[in-house]
């Protein structure tokens, strides 16, 4: 909302930077160059919001003539984008819910995450549900709730082994052990196929198999097989946990 506020407002600065001789431009001329800092003229906030995504001063713009319409739009996308994509993968990047979720591939304006990639009916909706509360950490495990709340046990409830974390879900919780042999099965195929040698480290440790479920974009080493294995591995299938 924000940005597109700042979109109507460079759009707006544009019209008068496109017509000199009109009032409108003098005035905002005198108000840029005058003004004190806190003021609240619409000159002054536009001037703030300029250093807020570092474009060149809006007064020393007035003084040379526009560029093309097409050329200015396109820049104030691009500069606004980039803002907004970095506070957001700032704030990601803090946030402990998203451990399992990697942002840095993908920005505001390219394609949509692998994870949404399959979804096209209504059915599909309702399965991708729980593989998306999982890997944004929106999924209350036990141990989260015992870690925010104090009260209860972060035991898991169904196997009783150990604490119930997203990761005891996908890689250990033995309710799930026939299930999740399937899926391991079908991923080694998958990989054998293509002659990943690497295979065996997403295997061996709880967390990347983890990591791999629910965002295989995650580790480099995977990189080179995404590409393949997304179109043949339907996220959907990994959707083996039946009490969510
Ligand atoms: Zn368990």
């Amino acid at each position: 909302m924000e940005a597109k506020i700042h979109r109507d407002m460079f759009s707006l600065f544009y019209s008068v930077w496109q017509n000199p001789n009109t009032k409108v431009h003098q005035m905002i001329k005198i108000i840029l160059a005058e003004a004190n800092s806190n003021s609240c003229t619409w000159a002054v906030n536009l001037d703030h919001i300029y250093k807020m995504y570092n474009l060149e001063n809006p007064l020393s713009c007035l003084q040379r003539d526009p560029p093309e319409k097409s050329i200015f739009k396109e820049y104030i996308l691009t500069k606004i984008t980039a803002f907004h994509e970095k506070e957001m993968k700032d704030l990601a990047s803090s946030n402990s819910k998203m451990s399992y979720f990697n942002v840095n591939l993908f920005g505001l304006r390219g394609k949509n995450h692998p994870s949404l990639s399959n979804i096209i009916s209504i059915e599909d909706v309702k399965k991708a549900r729980p593989h998306l509360k999982l890997l944004t950490g929106d999924y209350f495990t036990y141990e989260s709730k015992f870690i925010q709340t104090g009260k209860g046990t972060p035991t898991c409830k169904i196997c009783q082994t150990e604490s119930e974390s997203i990761c005891h879900i996908v890689a250990n919780c033995t309710e799930y052990n026939q299930v999740r042999s399937r899926i391991s099965t079908e991923i080694k195929v998958l990989c054998i196929k293509i002659n990943l040698q690497e295979i065996n480290k997403i295997f061996e440790n709880s967390s990347i198999f983890t990591q791999f479920v629910l965002d295989l974009d995650f580790y480099s080493f995977l990189l080179p097989i995404c590409c393949v294995l997304y179109p043949t591995l339907n996220l959907n299938s990994f959707l083996f946990f039946p009490t969510l």
